[in-house]
């Protein structure tokens, strides 16, 4: 493996125009404090004796939270979030609201908190992690302190870009239409701040975050005849009851899984597949009278979907291109407005499907990606585990195939393939399944091994252990005939 070791400080000198700080000395470089940095740190902390330099440009860990509207909650239960020594979640199911009988979402002021949490209380204590705040990452190891503007060098034989998957959320996105300066337009975080009633709510975008925007306003007793929800393309969305983890759910998460994979094994066709999946109750959508097209893995309780069903006045024309202060043109066609009327920026799309794929493990650097789908916190934990357990980069590869971020509907048959074949390959480890039993990251294998002398359960593992190559084989088969594979 060639070290990342990048010379001493004269070369810095001579390339630089700030002031030198440090030569930093560890084994890993990391750059990115967010949540994948995070859960990669700390599985490293407990799995090997290594030091780390944590670098990030925010002056807190947890990453885009920093950034979240006020109203943000996690998608997902915070029972497997966060890191995999800390627990984020109380262990409560919610009793009221649109999560009622759900596991806790936490809000993004716990989110952050946690992440304080864990960098002060185990991470600096350990004395094996050197963090630097509001540090840039310029490439080749070094990092510039932005408030001293000193710039530090690192000499580690890995980084670990905890930067790849590049979330992007609405208050440090540019939108991709032109907007008049005279048209009432803010990103969600900016709701809270309206003083006056508007003329009426324009939600532009219709993944997860619009339909947090519309959520947030009903909740806050706006009536829904004067919204206005833009979708360029309906989602297909998971119901949060089947990502529920514990054994009180065991019907709802592995049942469904077992369901899911029969139905994949019993479709004649793709549409078939898609119908199948939402009769089994793997997938949900808002509007049944409108065919998806979308799938990000965005995730929504029933209750959330009722609610959203009072939303009247849904525009279907196509991508929003222009934003003028009395019309709004889509790709095709357009609807008027007023300077009056707030138009909320949900463009962003969280995860961005165009997101180079390239291997986890290369010479010298480590690109945590997601390797079990909608699982970015797991998948990086285990990336670090498998970095502390194995030396051949081959191996190392084999048990990381990526699972490719979903856009379209039948991106569904890529990443639910990729998972599975993942599944099995990890099944095949020593040591592997009892490790994920003992990470709170993973929110299932616990389940499945608890479900051991229970006629009921056990009858259902045999149900999705019989489904998955007739299900594998059916995914190939769709996958040749759209030319995805
Ligand atoms: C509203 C919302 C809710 C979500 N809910 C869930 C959920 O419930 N469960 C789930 O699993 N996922 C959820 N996600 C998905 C989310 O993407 C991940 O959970 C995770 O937070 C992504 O973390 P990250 O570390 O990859 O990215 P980020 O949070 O973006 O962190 C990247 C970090 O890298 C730093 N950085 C970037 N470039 C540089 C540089 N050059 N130098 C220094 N630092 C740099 C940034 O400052 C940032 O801190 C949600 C996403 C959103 C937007």
């Amino acid at each position: 493996m060639a070290p990342l070791r990048l010379g001493h400080r004269r070369t810095l000198t001579d390339l630089d125009t700030g002031r030198f700080g440090r030569m930093i000395e560890s084994d890993y470089l990391v750059v990115g404090a967010g949540a994948v940095g995070m859960a990669f740190v700390d599985t490293l902390l407990s799995d090997t004796d290594a030091t780390v330099t944590l670098v990030d440009r925010y002056d807190r860990p947890g990453g885009h939270w920093n950034k979240a509207y006020p109203f943000v909650t996690l998608h997902q239960p915070s029972a497997f979030y966060g890191v995999a020594s800390r627990e984020l979640s109380t262990g409560q199911l919610d009793t009221s609201g649109l999560n009622a009988g759900l596991g806790h979402l936490a809000t993004g002021t716990e989110v952050l908190a946690y992440f304080e949490a864990v960098m002060r209380d185990r991470f600096l204590p350990s004395g094996r992690v050197d963090y630097h705040p509001m540090s840039d990452h310029t490439g080749d190891g070094r990092f510039r302190h932005r408030l001293s503007g000193e710039i530090h060098e690192v000499s580690a034989p890995v980084l670990v870009d905890g930067t790849h998957l590049n979330t992007s959320i609405p208050s440090t996105h540019t939108p991709n239409f032109s907007v008049d300066p005279d048209a009432r337009f803010m990103p969600l975080n900016d709701l809270v701040d309206l003083t006056e009633p508007a003329a009426g709510y324009v939600v532009i975008g219709g993944g997860k975050t619009g339909i947090d925007a519309l959520l947030w306003l009903l909740a806050r007793g706006v009536d829904p005849d004067t919204i206005t929800w833009v979708v360029s393309r309906d989602a297909w969305l998971l119901d949060r009851r089947n990502t529920q983890p514990g054994d009180e759910f065991f019907h709802d998460t592995i049942e469904t899984q077992a369901a899911q994979f029969e139905a994949i094994a019993a479709s004649t066709s793709v549409d078939d597949l898609f119908d199948r999946l939402e009769a089994c109750g793997y997938f949900l959508r808002i509007h049944p009278e409108v065919r998806p097209t979308m799938f990000h893995g965005a995730t929504i309780s029933e209750a959330e979907a009722a609610e959203l069903r009072r939303i009247r006045n849904v525009v279907r024309l196509g991508r929003v291109t222009e934003l003028h202060s009395d019309r709004i043109v889509c790709e095709r066609g357009e609807i008027p407005t007023t300077v009056d009327t707030v138009h909320v920026d949900c463009s962003a799309s969280a995860l961005s499907p165009d997101l180079e794929e390239k291997p986890v493990f290369e010479p010298g650097r480590i690109t945590p990606q997601m390797i079990r789908g909608y699982q970015p916190v797991f998948s990086a934990s285990l990336i670090a585990h498998v970095e502390a357990t194995h030396d051949d980069i081959e191996k190392k590869n084999s048990l990381c195939g990526v699972v490719p971020l979903p856009n379209h509907d039948t991106d569904y048959l890529r990443l639910t393939r990729a998972g599975m074949m993942n599944q099995y390959l990890w099944s095949l480890e020593p040591g592997l399944d009892e490790w994920m039993q003992a990470n709170r990251l993973d929110g299932f294998s616990a389940t499945i091994a608890n479900a051991v002398g229970d006629r009921d359960k056990m009858a259902v593992l045999a149900r999705l252990r019989a489904a998955v190559v007739p299900a594998l084989g059916k995914l190939d088969e769709y996958l040749a005939e759209l030319g995805l594979d």
